[in-house]
C-alpha cells in the first residue's frame, strides 16, 4: 500500500497525541503511528502525574517557557474536557539550614520564569498545613497540581479522531527517506506498508533517536545520544496523612524522592534515579532502604514496612550520569535544514505538563 498524506506523527504518547490533535484541528490530514498495542503505554503512563508550576528550569529555556504556558493550557484543557485533575498545591521543604539557600534559589528562578505565586513558609505555618512534616522552612506552590495522565491522553485521542486523525496501533515507523517534497516511511507491524507524507513529526519518546537515525537524508550528527535513567516509585500502604505534594529541596537537576498523591488520595514516593543500559520496568524491592532514608528526612514518622514497590518510568536522557540535564531538543528546519520535519528528543519532565505547549511549538516549527 502506498499513499501520500499531509502529516505523519510517530508516537502516541502525550506529546504525539497533542501534536496530532492540534494538526487535525487545523484541517491537516493526520496519521498517528504507534508501535505498541495501545496509546500511552510509554513514558506518559509511567510518571508522577504532576502538573508542574515551572519553578526549577533555567529561565529562557524551552522547559521553563513551555512548562509555564503548558500548565495554563493544561488546566484549561482539563476543565473543558472533563479530565480529572486537582490544583492541590505543593510544599518544597528545607530539612536543614543548609537547604534554605536552595529554596531561595528556586524562588528567584520561579520569579524569572513568571511564576509569582510562591509563598515562603516558616515551620509553624507548614505544621498547620501538614502536621507530619519536619522542616526548617518551605515554599508553597499553589499552582502545582495533579492530573489523570491516561484520562488526558484519551481526551487528546478523542479530539484528534473527532477532527479526522487516524491512529494506527501495532504500526512501528521503522525507517524512512527524505525526498524532494516530503518523506517516504516504512511502517512494520501487523500491516506493513509504505507511507508518503509531506510533514513528519518524530515524537517517539525513547524511540526518537533510533527513528531519526533510520531517516535517510538526515545528518546523523544532529541526533543526540540517548541514555536511560529509571525512576522507581514506592507506594504507601494505608492511609496518607498528607493533603499536599511534598518535595525535598532539589539535588542538582533531580527533584528528589517526593511525595505525590493520586486523584484517589493514595500516596506514593519517587522517582529515584537508577541509570540503566536498556529500558526495563521492574522495581527492585531492595531500593526501599534508600527511600525510607530520604523520606524520613521530611517525614520522620514514616512507619516501618509502609513502603511497597509500585512502578517505574524511564527518562530519555540526552547526557549520562553526573551531567546536569540539558534543555529539550525540538529540532525543526532551522537546525536540520529539512522542511516539514520536526524531531523531539529528550522530552523528560515536565513534558506531561507542557504537552499542549510543546504541540504548539512543534507545529510552529513545521510551518
Ligand atoms: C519517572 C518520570 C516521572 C515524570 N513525572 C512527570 C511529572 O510529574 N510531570 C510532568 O509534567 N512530566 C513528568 N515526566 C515526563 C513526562 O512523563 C514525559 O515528558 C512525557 O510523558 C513524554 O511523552 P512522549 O509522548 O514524548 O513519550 P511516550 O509517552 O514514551 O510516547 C512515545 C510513544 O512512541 C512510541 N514509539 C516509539 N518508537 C516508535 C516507532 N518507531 N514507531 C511508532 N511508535 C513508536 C512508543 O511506543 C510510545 O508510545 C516524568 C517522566 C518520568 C520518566
Amino acid at each position: 500500500m502506498s499513499e501520500t498524506i499531509d502529516c505523519v506523527v510517530v508516537g502516541a504518547g502525550v506529546i504525539g497525541l497533542a501534536i496530532a490533535a492540534r494538526l487535525a484541528r487545523a484541517g491537516q490530514e493526520v496519521i498517528l503511528l504507534e508501535s505498541a498495542e495501545a496509546i500511552g503505554t510509554g513514558i506518559s503512563s509511567r510518571n508522577s502525574e504532576v502538573i508542574h508550576a515551572g519553578l526549577y528550569y533555567k529561565p529562557g529555556s524551552l522547559k521553563a517557557r513551555l512548562c509555564v504556558t503548558g500548565k495554563d493550557r493544561l488546566y484549561a484543557f482539563c476543565a473543558a474536557h472533563g479530565v480529572a485533575h486537582q490544583r492541590i498545591g505543593k510544599l518544597i521543604v528545607a530539612t536543614g539550614p543548609s537547604e534554605i539557600a536552595e529554596l531561595e534559589a528556586i524562588a528567584r528562578k520561579a520569579e524569572a520564569n513568571g511564576v509569582h505565586d510562591l509563598e515562603w513558609m516558616e515551620p509553624d505555618a507548614v505544621r498547620r498545613l501538614e502536621p507530619e512534616i519536619a522542616c526548617v522552612a518551605a515554599l508553597h506552590s499553589p499552582s502545582t497540581g495533579i492530573v489523570d495522565a491516561h484520562g488526558l491522553m484519551l481526551a487528546l485521542q478523542g479530539e484528534a479522531e473527532a477532527a479526522g486523525a487516524m491512529i494506527a496501533l501495532h504500526a512501528p515507523a521503522e525507517a524512512g527517506t527524505i525526498e524532494d517534497r516530503g518523506f517516504r516511511l516504512q511502517v512494520g507491524g501487523a500491516q506493513p506498508m509504505e507511507l508518503r507524507c509531506r510533514r513528519l513529526v518524530n515524537a517517539a519518546g525513547l524511540g526518537a533517536q533510533s527513528l531519526a537515525r533510520a531517516l535517510g537524508g538526515l545528518d546523523p550528527a544532529l541526533v543526540p545520544p540517548l541514555h536511560y535513567c529509571k525512576g522507581n516509585y514506592f507506594s504507601l500502604a494505608g492511609k496518607t496523612p498528607f493533603r499536599h505534594l511534598v518535595y525535598p529541596a532539589p539535588d542538582d537537576a533531580w527533584l528528589g524522592v517526593h511525595l505525590t498523591l493520586d486523584l484517589a488520595g493514595r500516596a506514593r514516593f519517587g522517582p529515584d534515579v537508577e541509570w540503566i543500559e536498556r529500558p526495563d520496568y521492574t522495581v527492585d524491592p531492595n531500593r526501599a532502604g534508600a527511600f525510607y532514608e530520604s523520606v524520613r528526612r521530611y517525614w520522620p514518622r514514616l512507619p516501618d514496612d509502609a513502603l511497597l514497590p509500585a512502578y517505574c518510568g524511564v527518562r530519555p536522557k540526552l547526557v549520562p550520569a553526573g551531567i546536569p540535564s540539558p534543555d529539550w531538543m525540538i529540532q525543526g528546519r532551522s537546525v536540520h535544514g529539512v522542511p516539514g520535519l520536526v524531531n523531539l528528543f529528550g522530552i523528560e519532565s515536565p513534558g506531561l505538563t507542557s504537552s499542549l505547549a510543546i504541540a504548539e511549538e512543534a507545529t510552529r516549527l513545521l510551518d
